[in-house]
């Protein structure tokens, strides 16, 4: 299974602990390695900028690790441009175009966004709990 993931809202500007948005990342990491994604306006068209825009705004080892363990993806218009949409997948993402909405539901695929709610603190937890029971835990 693919993890798509998102940053503004998600790793960064959100109303979650950074404790639980590190654990849910690392949880991304060790269980889905070589198969998470960065689907975020810092990574599209064709040039990478997730390093400079994480760095100094998370600790540094986990900065490290998903610099060099998270994989770019290129897209223009639509995040989902960059979906492979022959493999499963989850997106972790704050908040989708109704355009973008309408490609996941015209392959079916509506399920596999999960909405993550920046202004909840308890929303890394559920992704992690949304997560660890998507992958069969
Ligand atoms: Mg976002």
């Amino acid at each position: 299974m693919k993890i798509y993931l998102d940053i503004d809202g998600v790793i960064l500007g959100t109303a979650s602990p950074a404790g639980d948005v590190a654990s849910l990342l690392t949880l991304l990491l060790d269980r889905f390695p070589g198969k998470v994604y960065w689907l975020t306006t810092h990574c599209r068209g064709g040039a990478d900028r997730t390093e400079e825009w994480l760095r100094g705004k998370l600790p540094d080892a986990l900065a490290d690790r998903l610099c060099r363990e998270v994989l770019p993806t290129d897209w223009n218009t639509l995040k989902t441009e960059a979906i492979d949409f022959s493999e499963s997948f989850l997106w972790l993402d704050d908040g989708l175009l109704w355009s973008e909405r309408r490609v996941l539901e015209a392959h079916g695929a509506a399920d596999r966004w999960i909405p993550m709610d920046r202004r909840d603190p308890g929303m890394a937890a559920r992704a992690e709990a949304i997560v660890r029971m998507r992958n069969g835990e």
